[in-house]
């Protein structure tokens, strides 16, 4: 049975400030303490970031661009972004979360040390928040491997919601629900690991796209990223 209710919800956060911040801190970090599934997880997820970097730098420049990070976890795009020049605005609901990518961030964009590019990064601007709260508009708004935390029934406010924050561009990206990934879930289902432990949900990629027209958007471009572990689908979407 699906979950109804904001319960959902409080175990997703509750989950990212403790056991789910160590996990995904290692598999979004560099250190060697990962073992063959997070190292494997760790560079599909590198893969939809760097998709999402293509996506947003080929067809013009990101600097003073505002782009709205939503669920910016260890700001694994959040930081790319900055030094890129877009003004961004991260958040998470998970303040363990937040914190980190602060401490990240600072890290690499006040260091002085420059790529050899004349772009002068700015700081994200960083706030714990779950993401139906965030409100303002932005030139772009990204949201990437959250969706897996809401089931299809919830999935469409949230998408709607982000594009209402959206001015020219919404990326989202998902774990697709194709017959081989379901069989894969249903496989870790049956032999949960200690470090499972919030539910996932899959989404078929016709129900994204209709939650976009719903919402008035249309999709723009598709990507898919796909290691062992690892599957995103990778939609851009803009104003229909
Ligand atoms: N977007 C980041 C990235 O790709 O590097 C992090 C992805 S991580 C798998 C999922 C993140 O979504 C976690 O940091 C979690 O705290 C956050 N999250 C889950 N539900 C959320 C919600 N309702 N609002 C905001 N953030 C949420």
């Amino acid at each position: 049975a699906e979950e109804v209710g904001g319960g959902d919800k409080e175990v997703v956060r509750e989950y990212f400030n403790s056991t789910g911040f160590q996990r995904w801190k290692k598999i979004y970090g560099e250190t060697d303490d990962v073992n063959k599934v997070q190292l494997d997880i760790r560079l599909g997820h590198s893969k939809t970031v760097e998709n999402v970097m293509k996506i947003l730098t080929e067809d013009r420049s990101l600097e003073g661009v505002t782009v709205c990070d939503a669920g910016c976890g260890t700001g694994c795009l959040s930081i790319p972004l900055a030094k890129q020049g877009a003004i961004v605005y991260s958040s998470d609901i998970s303040a363990a979360m937040v914190s980190e990518a602060e401490k990240q961030a600072k890290e690499e964009l006040l260091g002085g040390s420059s790529d050899g590019s004349s772009v002068v990064p700015v700081l994200p601007k960083f706030t714990v928040s779950d993401l139906e709260s965030l409100d303002g508009k932005y030139d772009t708004v990204v949201c990437l491997d959250v969706l897996i935390h809401y089931p299809q029934s919830k999935a469409d406010g949230m998408i709607a919601h982000l594009a209402s924050l959206a001015e020219k561009r919404l990326i989202l990206s998902f774990a697709p629900k194709t017959y081989y990934y379901d069989i894969l879930k249903r496989i870790g289902e049956l032999f949960p690991g200690p470090s499972k432990a919030t539910r996932a949900y899959l989404h078929r990629e016709a129900d994204i796209e209709r939650a976009l027209q719903k919402a008035g958007w249309k999709v723009n471009k598709k990507g898919f990223t796909n290691t062992q572990f690892y599957f995103a689908n990778l939609i851009e979407a803009v104003p229909a």
